[in-house]
């Protein structure tokens, strides 16, 4: 005999049973739907999960068959994710934002079986239950509310499915690929399409998230992930918090700064995760409550680009550190983050500061690389710039229902982002490649001339398109919106970039408007804003 080591399938389920046995009282905060907070434990949360996986299982369904949830962050959200998962289903979170068509076609090209709903979206479901002829059961995350019954027909609840399972039936044994959990993309065009994680990319992607230079949790934080579950399973964070036992704090459907203040000062958050839009409610409530945050150390941003100017507020002004992440839906999501080397001790402090601006390097597991229009990889030395392409454990194959030769280019998975690597693995993103600006041959990142513009004080927020241009092809054009009770020139606005980057980069206009057209998770409908004023400099 050789010898050999234990094998045990890489499963969800065992995260919550982990937790469950080792970590049973270490709390589990959620603000209720309908208003007020609740305390709910590990233990609890370990409990239902199995009593959910076994209430489904004695529905009759099959294994693999998906079970849908359109809800908020809550404890009801997080046993769903576990039983669901741990029972041999497929976890299908999705996005409320969406239009009704696309819920439509994303709850049918799924095939949900059961949708699981906040008191919030019993409208949207009653909406378009008729075109949903699949789904079998529909379930409130509730007790018995006789008022909801009336709305849906059918309506069963939560607290009574999770009643008729039992809370020691052991999960069942299944191979670690596996599916899991699917989550589908919003695409700008086409149909969204399904991503379908399996336990051994999640459960691996969670030691990722835990390793000390990606985001580290362990059981001595409470973490409050605003990043909704229904976003890239709020980018891991409920099976990364299981594996090690922290104290959540699930936000319910109160997002505003107000509300998200009065959770970090009561409950002692000290690890908060969303995009970059969330922070800049937060901050500004912080400033009008007068709050300097004390217990919040660590605030992982990502989804979109992180200004810089919002890393020196937190740094300089709440003591905070921001850990800027890219990822993707495809990536589960976690692709880099941005923590320095112990070569960098060394450096001036500016120096220092401007290293944790950029997107960050990969943990292992996550391969990346850079590509030009030829497939042909270049040099990783911080200046080149291509398509990035991404693979690794936790990447996706294939999307759900479609085939490997169609989402893949040699074996690579193609972000659709243009960056730089340099030697140390660090990447800085340009831009989305349909969004980068040409201009008479030269590239010029839109996301660099937005992060120079979000700092000027009279603008509330910014966005920078390709306009058409006779002579350049394109030329940026900022499409800006001014500050409450602010209304800046466009020259005051331009004298932002002087000094900050090349003259022939600074946009050649300032157009404003009310609001920025953003898409169900949050990132700016670049495409309808050159529909509106991509013409702006062929004919002003
Ligand atoms: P999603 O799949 O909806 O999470 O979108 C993934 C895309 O969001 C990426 O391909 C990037 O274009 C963008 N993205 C995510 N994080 C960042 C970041 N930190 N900086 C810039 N872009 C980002």
């Amino acid at each position: 005999m050789f010898g050999q080591m234990m094998n045990f399938p890489l499963t969800i389920g065992s995260l919550v049973d982990h937790a469950a046995r080792f970590h049973s009282e270490t709390e589990i905060v959620s603000v209720n739907t309908a208003g007020g907070v609740e305390m709910a434990s590990w233990g609890s949360v370990g409990a239902n999960a199995h009593r959910l996986g076994d209430a489904l299982t004695k529905l009759g369904l099959a294994p693999q068959a998906r079970c849908a949830t359109i809800a908020w962050n809550n404890r009801r959200h997080l046993e769903i994710y576990f039983g669901v998962s741990g029972a041999g289903f497929v976890c299908h979170t999705i996005n409320p934002r969406l239009f009704p068509e696309q819920l439509v076609y994303i709850i049918n090209h799924a095939q949900d079986e059961v949708l699981f709903i906040d008191r919030t979206f019993i409208p949207l479901v009653k909406a378009i239950r008729d075109k949903l002829p699949g789904l079998k059961h529909i379930v409130l995350m509730e007790g018995r509310d006789e008022a909801a019954a009336a709305e849906i027909e059918g309506l069963e609840f939560y607290d009574e499915l999770i009643a008729t399972g039992s809370p020691d039936t052991a999960w069942p044994d299944f191979d670690e690929n596996t599916a899991s959990s699917l989550c589908y993309t919003s695409g700008t065009t086409g149909n969204p399409k399904g991503v379908l994680y399996s336990h051994r990319s999640t459960v691996l992607h969670s030691f990722a998230s835990n390793s000390p230079d990606c985001i580290g949790f362990s059981a001595r934080d409470v973490v409050l992930p605003v990043v909704p579950m229904f976003h890239v399973n709020a980018w891991g964070t409920p099976y990364a918090c299981a594996m090690v036992g922290a104290r959540m704090v699930m936000p319910g459907p109160g997002l505003d700064g107000p509300s998200l203040v009065d959770l970090i000062d009561t409950y002692k958050v000290n690890v908060a995760l969303g995009v970059p839009t969330i922070w800049l409610g937060l901050l500004g409530a912080a400033e009008a409550k007068g709050s300097q945050l004390e217990s919040l150390k660590r605030t992982v941003v990502g989804g979109s680009a992180c200004p810089p100017s919002m890393i020196t507020t937190f740094r300089d002004k709440y003591e905070v550190e921001l850990i800027h992440a890219w990822g993707m839906t495809e990536m589960s999501p976690l692709g880099s983050t941005n923590q320095p080397l112990a070569k960098h001790s060394d450096l001036p402090l500016e120096d220092q500061y401007a290293l944790r601006e950029n997107q960050g390097r990969p943990p292992w597991g996550v391969d990346l690389k850079i590509v030009d229009a030829d497939g042909v990889e270049l040099p990783r030395d911080g200046v080149a710039q291509g398509d990035l392409m991404v693979r690794g454990h936790w990447i996706l194959d294939s999307y759900f229902l479609s085939s490997r030769e169609e989402t893949l280019t040699d074996d690579w998975f193609h972000t659709g982002d243009v960056a730089t690597l340099d030697a140390d693995g660090f990447l800085s993103i340009k831009d989305r490649s349909k969004d980068i600006i040409k201009s008479g041959g030269e590239w010029i990142s839109s996301v660099d001339l937005e992060n120079i513009a979000i700092a000027h004080p009279a603008l509330a927020d910014a966005a920078v398109i390709g306009a058409r241009h006779v002579k350049w092809d394109e030329r940026p054009v900022l499409v800006a919106v001014a500050a409450e009770g602010q209304s800046p020139s466009e020259t005051e606005v331009l004298s932002i970039f002087e000094g900050k980057i090349a003259s022939w980069q600074v946009p050649d206009r300032v157009v404003f408007t009310d609001v920025l057209p953003r898409n169900a998770t949050g990132k700016v409908l670049k495409r309808n804003l050159r529909e509106e004023f991509g013409e702006v400099l062929i004919d002003p």
